[in-house]
């Protein structure tokens, strides 16, 4: 009995296609050797949206995304709609997806691959066995509050909110708690609890689950000395949960750590099994077109995938294993590559994950 899976392809844009190609592609490999069958959706999202449809969502990728197992997207967004307004931003799609589908865990992991730490600006001895991983709270927090500008006489006056309610907390620390109990059994909380009230809130909620969960470790720590200690000693870091900005922000701190930013995967889970997978950088827009970007952070949030939204293992291991040995081998992309390595194509690379595995 084949297992049937849906995916629903939003490529998105600048760099977007090219990444979503290749990791399509590696899908599709580890699809017909795990014995599955696999059906690619495409919907339009972000700039080539608002391009044709006047929207950055429009209602028919919603939907082929509601009816689908999984979502797998490139990236939004460019410099052509830097100056929309709000409601026409590339961005915006991301925020609604997210919602939309009630994606609140974000799960940002930060390996080192073999042959990679010279890449990164980091000494190779501090790198030495980095394997962390960000669970980022995505539908609340200052990103969703109320946010206006007002005319005053002293010039604009803009407010943002940061308001997180208590359930929106506990469920994804619980989530973080059942991750850090299956990994090394270490969770930092990162939050500014000596000065934001929802911080403090923060840290009521992790100290009261943290009780459910007696053989898993916990520390609080600060953002700003979590920004620090991250390059400073990152071996240290088992599984961190913080709320969305300083997710944001310390997931993309965190690529330092791997060599590239084009390296992170990421997936965005809600309480089911679908769940959306994209790169944690963007569109890349200086860099689209040319066939350069690196694409294993899509490979590994292709893994991601059938970890999560498949329940597989297996095949999310062999696709990690295949870009292992890929690395091992040498191959690389532009962003990854020291003095006297030659930098392949990212299809070359996306060939190259697809014949290892
Ligand atoms: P966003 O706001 O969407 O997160 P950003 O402004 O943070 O976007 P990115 O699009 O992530 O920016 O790009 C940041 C830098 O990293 C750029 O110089 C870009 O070329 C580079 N970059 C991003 N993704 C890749 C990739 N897959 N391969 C190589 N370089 C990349
Ligand atoms: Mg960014």
């Amino acid at each position: 009995m084949p297992k049937q899976k849906r995916i629903a392809v939003l490529p998105g844009d600048g760099i977007g296609p090219e990444i979503v190609e290749e990791g399509a592609k590696v899908a599709k490999a580890a699809g017909e050797q795990f014995g599955y069958t696999l059906q690619f959706d495409f919907g339009l999202v972000g700039g080539g949206a608002i391009e044709r449809l006047k929207q950055p969502l429009p209602q028919e990728t919603l939907t082929l995304c509601r009816e689908s197992d999984a979502v797998l997207l490139g990236a939004v967004g460019g410099p052509r709609w830097d100056r929309n307004p709000p409601e026409l931003r590339p961005e915006k799609a991301l925020l609604g997806l997210r919602k939309q589908l009630d994606l609140f865990a974000n799960l940002r992991p930060a390996t080192l691959f073999p042959g990679l730490a010279k890449s990164s600006a980091l000494k190779p001895e501090v790198l030495d066995g980095v394997d962390l991983l960000v669970v980022r709270e995505l539908t609340s927090g200052i990103y969703f509050g109320k946010q206006f500008t007002e005319q005053t006489e002293r010039g604009a006056k803009a407010t943002d909110t940061l308001v997180y309610e208590e359930h929106e907390i506990e469920r994804i620390v619980r989530r973080a708690f059942e991750i850090a109990k299956g990994r090394r059994k270490k969770l930092t909380s990162v939050d500014k609890a000596n000065i934001l009230e929802s911080s403090r809130l923060w840290r009521k909620v992790v100290d009261r689950v943290a009780e459910e969960y007696p053989d898993v470790q916990v520390e609080h720590m600060l953002v700003d000395n979590c920004a620090m200690q991250i390059i400073r000693r990152p071996t240290d870091f088992d599984v961190i949960v913080t709320e969305n900005m300083f997710g944001d922000i310390l997931s993309d701190e965190a690529a330092i750590l791997t060599g590239s930013i084009g390296m992170l995967p990421s997936a965005s889970l809600g309480g089911g099994d679908r769940g959306l997978y994209e790169p944690v950088h963007g569109s890349a827009p200086d860099i689209a077109g040319q066939g350069v970007a690196n694409p294993i952070a899509t490979i590994l949030s292709v893994a991601m995938m059938f970890r999560h939204s498949f329940q597989d293992d297996e095949a999310a291991k062999a696709i990690e294993g295949a870009v292992t040995d890929v690395f091992a081998s040498g191959a690389r992309t532009m962003d990854v590559v020291s003095a006297g390595e030659l930098a392949l194509s990212t299809e070359e690379l996306g060939d190259k994950v697809v014949e290892a595995l």
